[in-house]
C-alpha cells in the first residue's frame, strides 16, 4: 500500500469505474487527485481471478460497446473476443434455436426468421421495437410515457412467445430481475445500445477495464486497501489515516454512498448468483449466450471461451450460468447441462459467487442525472446517480468531474458547461 499524501485538490473514494472515470479526468486537468479504494483492486465491481488456469469475473458480464462512454476507453488494448448479438433458446423438444441480429448477421438471418417466438406478425413487432430503440433520437425516447419494461414490451406487441421465451430470459440476465419492473426508459436505452455495439470480453478478464484506467490515473495515486470512514468536503478519514482535499468525490457503491453520505439514499440492490463449470470442449459452433427456460432457475448459460478463447489455459470450454435467487451448483446442474446439450457429467465445477449488490434497481420513475454537486466541496458519482451499467457509472464519474473542475478552476474551459437538464443532455450521449 503506498502511503496517504496529508494533503490533495482531490480525493476520490472507491475506485470502481465511475471513481477511475471521475480521478481520469481530473488528472488529466491537471488536478493532484488521489484514489482511496477499500479493495485489492481497481475495477469495483469488475473484477476478475485466475483459478486453475481458468479467467473467472467475479458474476458474468460483459462489455457492451455501443455505451457512449466506451470511447473513453483503448478498447484495442483490451483485446475483445466477441460475443454474437443474439442468443440461443431451447424449446420443450430440446431443440436449439438461434435468434440473432439479423442487420448484423445477415447468414443467420434465416434461423432467426423460423425461431420459435409468435407469428411472422409478432416477429415484425420484435423488429419494430428494436428499430425504434435503435433509430428514435434520444430525447424523443425519453419523452415516451414511462411504464414498466413488461407494460412497454406488450404495448410493442411483443407478448406471449416472443416475451417469455426470449425478453424476458434475456433482459433478467441484464437487470437482474425476472419480472421486468425496470423502466421503460431504461430498457429503451438500453435496447438502443445493444443495436448499436457489441458484446465483449476483454482478453484478461473485465477487471482489466478498471485497471486500464487507473494506469492513467498515475503511479502512487491509486491506494488499495485504503477503507474510507468519514467524509466531509476538506477531509476525508480511513483506516490508513486522514487526508485534506479541496474537493472529495465519493464514488462508492450505493449503500456506502448513502451511509458516507446523509441525504444520498441507497435503491434496492439487485442480486445474482452465477456457476463456472468446464467442459472438454464447446458444443456450439458460434459465439451465442444461451437462454434459460421458464420453468428453469437459469436465466442465462454461456460458453465464455466461445467469445474469448483467453479465458482457458488449454482449450476447454469455460461455462458461467447465472440464477437470480441464490443457488447452490448441485441445483443448476442438470438445467445447465440440459441448456447445452451435454451430459451432467462433463460438467465440471470450477466455483460459483453470489454477487448480493450487483446493481442497483431501476424501477419507474427512472432518474437519470441525479445532481453530483452535494456543495461545500462534496461531490457523489456512481451507478446510482445515473443508470445502474458500466455506461452509468462512467458517465457519472465524467460528470462528478466536471462539477469539480467547475468548482476548483472556474475560469478552466476543462470545467465545461454545466450540465444540461436530463433528456437534453442525454441526447448528446444517447446514455443507457
Ligand atoms: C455480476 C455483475 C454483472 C453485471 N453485468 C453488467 C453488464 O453486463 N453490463 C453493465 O453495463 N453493467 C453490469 N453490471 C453493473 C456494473 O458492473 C456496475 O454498474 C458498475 O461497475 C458500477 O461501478 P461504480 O463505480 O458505480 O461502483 P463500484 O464498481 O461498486 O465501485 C465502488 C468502489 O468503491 C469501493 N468502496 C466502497 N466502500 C468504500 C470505502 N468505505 N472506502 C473506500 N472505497 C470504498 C468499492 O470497493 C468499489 O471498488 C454488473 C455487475 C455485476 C456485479
Amino acid at each position: 500500500m503506498t502511503s496517504l499524501p496529508e494533503r490533495a485538490e482531490v480525493v476520490v473514494v472507491g475506485a470502481g469505474l465511475a471513481g477511475l472515470s471521475a480521478a481520469t479526468r481530473l488528472a488529466a486537468a491537471g488536478c493532484d487527485v488521489h484514489l482511496l479504494e477499500a479493495g485489492g483492486h481497481a475495477g469495483g465491481r469488475l473484477a476478475t481471478e485466475r483459478i486453475d488456469g481458468f479467467v473467472v469475473d467475479r458474476g458474468f458480464q460483459v462489455l457492451n460497446t455501443g455505451y457512449p462512454r466506451v470511447a473513453d476507453l483503448d478498447l484495442g488494448a483490451l483485446q475483445l473476443g466477441w460475443f454474437w448479438p443474439g442468443a440461443v433458446l431451447r424449446t420443450d423438444d430440446g431443440r436449439a434455436h438461434r435468434l440473432v441480429d439479423p442487420r448484423r448477421r445477415p447468414g443467420a438471418a434465416l434461423g432467426t426468421l423460423r425461431a420459435p417466438v409468435g407469428s411472422l406478425v409478432e416477429k415484425a413487432a420484435i423488429g419494430a421495437f428494436a428499430a425504434r430503440a435503435a433509430y428514435v433520437p434520444v430525447p424523443r425516447l425519453l419523452r415516451a410515457r414511462e411504464t414498466t419494461a413488461e407494460q412497454a414490451l406488450l404495448r410493442a406487441r411483443v407478448g406471449g412467445a416472443a416475451l417469455e421465451r426470449f425478453f424476458r430470459p434475456f433482459l433478467a440476465g441484464v437487470l437482474l430481475e425476472r419480472e421486468l419492473a425496470t423502466s421503460s426508459r431504461y430498457l429503451d436505452l438500453l435496447w438502443r445500445s445493444f443495436a448499436r455495439g457489441g458484446f465483449g470480453l476483454p482478453a484478461c478478464g473485465m477487471q482489466t477495464v478498471g485497471e486500464q484506467l487507473a494506469a492513467r490515473v498515475g503511479g502512487g495515486r491509486v491506494h488499495l486497501g485504503v477503507r474510507v470512514s468519514a467524509v466531509a468536503g476538506d477531509r476525508v478519514d480511513s483506516d490508513a489515516g486522514s487526508v485534506r482535499a479541496d474537493a472529495v468525490v465519493v464514488a462508492a457503491d450505493p449503500a456506502t454512498a448513502a451511509q458516507l453520505l446523509p441525504g444520498v439514499a441507497a435503491s434496492a440492490p439487485r442480486q445474482v448468483t452465477t456457476h463456472l463449470h468446464v467442459l472438454p470442449r464447446s458444443p456450439w459452433p458460434a459465439p451465442l449466450i444461451v437462454l434459460g427456460r421458464p420453468e428453469g432457475h437459469v436465466v442465462n448459460s454461456a460458453v465464455v471461451t466461445d467469445a474469448q478463447p483467453r479465458y482457458s489455459p488449454d482449450g476447454r470450454a469455460l461455462v458461467a450460468s447465472s440464477t437470480m435467487a441464490p443457488t447452490r451448483e448441485a441445483d443448476v446442474r442438470d438445467e445447465v447441462a440440459r441448456l447445452h446439450g451435454v451430459a451432467a457429467a462433463d460438467l465440471e465445477h470450477l466455483t460459483s459467487v453470489t454477487v448480493p449488490g450487483a446493481q442497483p434497481a431501476a424501477l419507474p420513475p427512472l432518474r437519470l442525472r441525479q445532481p453530483v454537486d452535494l456543495g461545500g466541496g462534496l461531490f457523489v458519482c456512481g451507478d446510482h446517480r445515473d443508470t445502474p451499467s458500466i455506461q452509468g457509472a462512467m458517465a457519472s464519474g465524467a460528470r462528478a468531474a466536471r462539477a469539480v473542475l467547475r468548482s476548483l478552476r472556474p475560469r478552466s474551459p476543462a470545467g465545461g458547461p454545466a450540465d444540461p437538464p436530463a433528456a437534453g443532455a442525454t441526447s448528446s450521449t444517447g446514455a443507457a
